[in-house]
């Protein structure tokens, strides 16, 4: 099986600490910060990166600022926004600035697991595209 490359950011430290325990066991290799510009590091360090699970309220930066700046980065990398009672607008507003989908917290692990494979497998069906896309141009110019 395909291992799947996840960034969680989130500022609840005990919550990263039991994702990360109950991920790592289902072929993800998983990364952790606990706040957005660490996360945003994360993610410069980690450009192959398929998925990132974000936290929507955050003290430093919020989870739409941090997905903005992912997004604008790391256009390809897949969001899933990390939402409890309260935040849903904020996890709409994700959606609509390009966030692949969101969950309400606590959520059960199942749930999270097959979510993030359907990002995952988004991403990597989008960079097939795009290769395919620069395989024929590439034939086209040697054609001409
Ligand atoms: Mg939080």
């Amino acid at each position: 099986m395909v291992e799947t490359k996840l960034l969680m950011i989130d500022d609840e430290a005990s919550f990263l600490a039991t994702l990360e325990k109950r991920l790592s066991v289902r072929d993800m290799t998983v990364l952790c910060a606990g706040g957005g510009p660490e996360g945003l590091a994360l993610l410069d360090a980690n450009p192959d990166t398929d998925v990132v699970l974000l936290d929507v309220k955050m003290p430093e930066m919020g989870g739409i600022e941090v997905l903005r700046r992912i997004k604008a980065a790391h256009p390809l990398v897949e969001v899933i926004m990390l939402t409890g009672h309260g935040t849903v607008e904020d996890a709409i507003e994700g959606m609509r600035l390009g966030a692949f989908d969101f969950l309400m917290k606590p959520c059960p692990i199942d749930e999270l697991v097959a979510k993030v494979r359907d990002a995952r497998n988004k991403k990597h069906h989008h960079m097939a595209k795009i290769l395919e896309a620069e395989g024929k141009r590439l034939r086209g110019r040697i054609a001409r």
